[in-house]
């Protein structure tokens, strides 16, 4: 039984890079998530002279941000 396995939740964590479901996503510094995979491709391309920045919002790093893996903390609040 084949069955489309895209729930909502799914759907909004698009990797704007593969325009695939994020794999294991990591956040930059200005919020935007992408796979690691994509992220990490994308900056080795980068000229290590120059910044690396955001391939949606244009936001520059510099040094290469270190990359985190999203987790969502656990609720604490009443
Ligand atoms: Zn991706
Ligand atoms: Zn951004």
């Amino acid at each position: 039984m084949a069955q489309a396995n895209i729930s909502v939740t799914e759907s909004q964590f698009r990797c704007p890079i593969c325009l695939e479901v994020l794999n294991d996503p990591v956040s930059i510094p200005c919020g935007h998530t992408y796979c690691m995979r994509c992220i990490n491709k994308y900056w080795d391309q980068v000229d290590a002279t120059s910044q690396f920045s955001c391939p949606q919002c244009r936001d520059a790093f510099s040094p290469r941000p270190v990359l985190r893996r999203n987790t969502v903390p656990p609720e604490q609040h009443c």
